[in-house]
């Protein structure tokens, strides 16, 4: 089903587009004051592109399972490389198994290597997952903490695994989670030009409205999932396209 705009030809989709890149792209290069019009309107897009996604995917959320921020966690880190389904299959018998912080802590690293080596990268993982539930049963009482700071200070997690973490665990904003979809789609869309998590990440939080954090990692998740594939996006269909400067470049000669 095509969803394109109503009323607007063809020549006024193109103009809307490239006026929306160039204020993303202004937005995203750290605008200077006289072009604070410009990040006003980039937020207004963004907004437009938050409130549309939510009617499509009213349920976003992580589709990793856990029951504790500790799962969370260590689902988060065997993530890394791997779907979120394979995941799903080795946790259940990975929490029976190690049911604590401590039994992680104890746990042999070859042992562990096995229990997810269909993860991918299992040496790394479990060298990782050892060394921050030592941690956590040594400086944090067993507990995760609930901070950004505290957070990227445990072996193997970075800003992406403490968003997810913050936010699905803790319902705290205190980032936007940057993985392979936001990456993808916040390049297409024209929210931010750079490539670094980090800095992409740093434009999203200009733009995106802080109560929105929680959720746009899984809104453009599952957009990136359904519809803005990585190598065939099905730009056709997409209820984005009037609001997307590569609809054009996805779609030429395809119309
Ligand atoms: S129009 Fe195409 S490139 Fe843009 S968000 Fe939709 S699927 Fe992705």
């Amino acid at each position: 089903m095509n969803l394109r705009g109503k009323g607007m030809d063809d020549k006024e989709k193109k103009k809307k587009k490239g006026s929306q890149k160039n204020r993303s792209l202004a937005a995203s290069s750290g605008a200077p004051p006289e072009k604070k019009k410009e990040l006003e309107e980039a937020r207004e897009r963004v907004k437009e592109i938050i409130r549309i996604l939510r009617r499509e995917y009213p349920q976003a959320k992580t589709a990793l399972n856990f029951r504790t921020p500790f799962e969370l966690l260590v689902a988060t880190i065997l993530a890394a490389q791997c779907t979120d389904e394979r995941v799903n299959k080795v946790t259940p018998g990975l929490f029976q198994k190690y049911p604590t912080v401590e039994a992680f802590a104890r746990a042999r690293q070859e042992e562990l290597e096995n229990d997810i080596r269909s993860t991918g990268f299992f040496r790394n993982k479990a060298r990782n997952i050892i060394a921050l539930a030592r941690k956590l049963v040594e400086e944090y009482g067993g507990k995760v903490p609930d901070s950004m700071e505290e957070l990227i200070k445990l072996p193997g997690v970075a800003r992406k695994t403490a968003n997810i973490v913050l936010s699905s665990a803790f319902r705290k904003a205190e980032g936007i989670a940057v993985d392979t979809h936001v990456r993808r789609l916040a390049e297409r869309l024209g929210l931010s030009r750079h490539t670094q998590p980090e800095k992409i990440e740093k434009d999203l939080m200009e733009i995106v409205p802080r109560s929105d954090w929680l959720d746009f990692n899984y809104l453009l998740v599952d957009h990136g999932r359904k519809i803005c594939q990585a190598r065939k996006p099905r730009c056709l269909e997409c209820v984005l396209n009037d609001l997307c400067p590569s609809f054009e470049k996805f779609t030429k000669g395809k119309k």
